[in-house]
Formats: C-alpha cells, sequence, structure tokens
C-alpha cells in the first residue's frame, strides 16, 4: 500500500471514531503497519480531524523517519505489539467512554453474555496501571497481546490490534457496544450468561474458520 493511501486510511478510521463519540479530545492513537516500517498518529492531535501531515512514518523501534511531527506518545507500546505478532497489522487505542468505565473499575470484560464478543474476543483482560507513554505500561500491556487481540489497560482506555485498520477500528467498536451493554444489563438485573455448550459450540465456529 503506498504511504498517502494508508494516511488515508487512518484519517478514515479517526473520523470513525469521532463519529462514535471514541476519541474524546486529543485522546488515542492509531498505526498501521507498512512493510518494515510503521505509520503512526502524532502526539496530541485530535483523531476525529486528523491532517496528513499529522501522521508520521517511523521505524519498527521507534524511530522518526518521516515527518515533522513527534510519533505518538504510545509508539513503544504499538512497536513491541508489531514485533511480537507478525499477524497483527494495525492498531487502534483510544479513551471511550464505556470500554474505560471497565477500566477504571479494573473490570474484565469477561461474562460470556454476547455470542459475537465470545467470537471475537474471549475475553478482555485488564492490564495493571502504570503511567501513560511509560515503559512500564507497555510492559504491563503487551504481554496479554500473546492470547488476546484486545486489552484494557487500567484507569485509562483500551488497545486493539487487527489484521487490517478496518478490523481493528471493528474490534473496537464491538468492545465499545459489549461494555454499553454489559453495563446497561447489569443496571437493568441479573445479565444471563451463554450456556457452556453454547460458547463452545462458538469457539469450534472460531477454530473452523481459523480467528
Ligand atoms: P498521544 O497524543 O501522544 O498519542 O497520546 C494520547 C494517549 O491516548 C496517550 O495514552
Ligand atoms: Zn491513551
Amino acid at each position: 500500500m503506498e504511504i498517502s493511501e494508508a494516511k488515508k486510511e487512518i484519517i478514515k478510521t479517526g473520523e470513525k471514531l469521532g463519529c462514535k463519540n471514541m476519541s474524546p479530545g486529543t485522546s488515542g492513537n492509531i498505526s498501521l503497519r507498512l512493510g518494515e516500517n510503521i505509520l503512526i498518529t502524532a502526539s496530541g492531535t485530535c483523531l476525529y480531524e486528523l491532517e496528513e501531515n499529522e501522521i508520521v512514518l517511523m521505524d519498527r523501534n521507534g524511530n522518526l523517519l518521516e515527518g515533522s511531527r513527534k510519533p505518538s506518545s504510545e509508539k513503544h507500546l504499538h512497536t513491541k505489539i508489531y514485533q511480537m505478532r507478525p499477524d497483527i497489522n494495525a492498531i487502534v487505542h483510544c479513551h471511550a467512554p464505556y470500554v474505560s468505565t471497565f477500566a477504571v473499575c479494573h473490570k474484565p470484560l469477561s461474562r460470556p453474555i454476547i455470542s459475537e464478543n465470545v467470537f471475537y474476543f474471549g475475553e478482555i483482560p485488564v492490564a495493571k496501571y502504570a503511567m501513560p507513554s511509560s515503559n512500564e505500561l507497555v510492559e504491563n500491556t503487551a504481554k496479554f497481546f500473546v492470547m488476546h487481540d484486545a486489552v484494557l489497560m487500567a484507569n485509562h482506555g483500551i488497545i486493539v490490534g487487527g489484521k487490517n485498520l478496518r478490523e481493528a477500528y471493528f474490534k473496537s467498536e464491538t468492545a465499545e457496544i459489549y461494555a454499553q451493554i454489559y453495563l446497561q444489563s447489569l443496571i437493568l438485573g441479573s445479565p444471563v450468561d451463554l450456556e457452556k455448550r453454547h460458547i463452545e459450540e462458538i469457539y469450534e465456529l472460531r477454530n473452523a474458520i481459523g480467528k
């Protein structure tokens, strides 16, 4: 993919996050693997109104290759996940309100209440709190990507990987809606978990189509 085409995809993803109220203020960041290198949003940008010059190219260690802005302050978390997971080519980090509510309460999104979420995530765990953009945050969070594609970061937000940007975005949106429904179901009454045999059926389907 050409750099200019990839930047357009990142801009579109930012707009979608904005439309769904998933990227308040200057929170969050988006990246896309391009061969050996990575395109990433610059630090301090509004994801829903990105300009092309607010997306920069860095190498796999986070060194700036092209662009006049500073790469996202979470660049080391992105590069670490790309190093660990060759199947992940795009990452969305955001502070969407419902997933962030669970992150604030240190509650994983683990109840099997919606088949789509069991299919895509199994569980979304919570990584221990560390200061945003710190090495400790990289350490606490990246290790979950051995088993998971989405991780809540305590008192912060969520980070989601996908095989492409479209997938990283739609998984982020799916997680946000899951958190919203989960919270509403707790307010309304007692959410009912899917039965074990139904969960096994979903895992079988997932394995059959190689997710
Ligand atoms: P950046 O603007 O540096 O990408 O930081 C936003 C953020 O969400 C930090 O966790
Ligand atoms: Zn953040």
